[in-house]
């Protein structure tokens, strides 16, 4: 395998956006769990989310935790998704916490807990309106926090948990988060005790941290995207995050042909590999580029950012990335190297990978 392409991690940068995060955060008295899964679980990453002052390190996958674990990251692990029954083992042996709404898995993960002879935490889930996972009967929901509390020994039932923003695209706003506070009481009513953890959402609940109007019953988010990557609160939301590096991933590819060709292709358009049917302007006579990198490595074209001025990212099919440098500030030729921004999209896929390197740099911070 050659040198490129390769994503660089800059890890000083991602200890000092966890720090942001978990010190915003802290001044509200919630605590951040650290998601790790948007870098596919870079054993690094959660090492440097830990020294931010993260609470716990998560992830939707249990090899991911087992891989920070394994690592030297001695956090509490939080598995957030769903555990699958087939592996409520490896959920009780891998996982500190899971995040949970089904009773007949909640009785397969007692059953492994009693077994291995471990305590493991649970965080009910809310069905909130994003109609992801989660419990939307309010019976239901009230029905199961006192099965873990009262009928299964090996779980101890840590508190209650949300998530919007993901499917429906619907916004954590103070009113939905009043909704999981006013869940919390009930269930605290209910149980006649306080629960230790209301998990509020990730990083699209980070807005109500900013705009300082999150219910106080609300201790904990699961925070990824903010920590990683640090643009979509920025460029979808308009929130000013100046305080955040967005650039802790940067991927380098490797130029293959640069050549002054048409803009517009020549004869009958039909589809692209992707079998979409794209629309060209007609620019005339351009320089362009091919980068040896593409769709196969990040899916989405138009979620990754030329960082060099000049460069204009044309598209991609899968192993190529197509770029306009008519304007660039130097003569591109093969061998040379462009770098791009990422999304969180491109981010989880070229850190999955296979043909791209990573390459770590940046120190703890003092
Ligand atoms: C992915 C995920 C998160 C973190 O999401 P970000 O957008 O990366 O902050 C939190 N909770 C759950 C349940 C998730 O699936």
């Amino acid at each position: 395998m050659g040198e490129y392409p390769l994503i660089e991690v800059d890890l000083g940068k991602l200890e000092r956006n966890a720090r942001a995060i978990v010190d915003r955060c802290a001044a509200l008295g919630i605590g951040v769990t650290g998601v790790i899964k948007g870098c596919s679980g870079l054993p690094e990453c959660a090492a440097a989310m830990a020294r931010g002052g993260c609470a716990h390190i998560a992830s939707s996958r249990l090899d991911e935790l087992a891989g920070a674990r394994a690592h030297g990251v001695d956090l509490p692990t939080m598995m957030i998704r769903i555990p699958m029954p087939s592996e409520a083992a490896d959920t009780v042996r891998l996982a500190d916490i899971s995040l949970n709404s089904e009773l007949s898995t909640l009785a397969l993960l007692d059953g492994e807990a009693r077994k291995q002879g471990r305590r493991h935490g649970i965080l009910l889930m809310a069905e909130l309106g994003d109609l992801r996972e989660g419990i939307w009967d309010r019976g239901e929901f009230l029905e199961t926090a006192v099965a873990v509390e009262r009928g299964f020994g090996g779980l101890d039932l840590l508190g209650i948990g949300t998530n919007l923003g993901c499917y429906g695209s619907i916004a954590p706003t103070a009113e939905k988060m009043e909704a999981l506070a006013e869940l919390a009481g009930l269930v605290e009513g209910e149980l006649g005790r306080k629960l230790e953890m209301v998990s509020g959402g990730a990083s699209t609940a980070f807005p109500r941290v900013m705009d300082r109007d999150m219910p106080g019953a609300i201790n904990n988010l699961r925070i990824g995207e903010n920590i990683l990557i640090g643009r979509d609160l920025a460029d979808l939301w308009g929130y000013d995050m100046g305080f955040l590096h967005n650039d802790v991933f940067v991927l380098k590819a490797e130029i293959i042909e640069a050549k002054t060709k048409p803009s517009h292709p020549i004869g009958e358009i039909m589809f692209d590999a992707f079998r979409n049917r794209p629309t060209y302007e007609d620019r005339g006579l351009r320089k362009r580029a091919l980068a040896a990198v593409g769709k196969a490595d990040y899916a989405w074209a138009d979620h990754l950012l030329p960082l060099e001025e000049g460069i204009q990212l044309l598209g991609a099919s899968s192993d190529h990335t197509i770029l306009d440098v008519e304007d660039a500030r130097r003569d591109l030729r093969p061998g040379d190297v462009v770098e791009f921004g990422l999304c969180y999209g491109p981010a989880v896929l070229l850190t999955h990978s296979p043909g791209v390197r990573i390459v770590f740099k940046g120190s703890p911070v003092a």
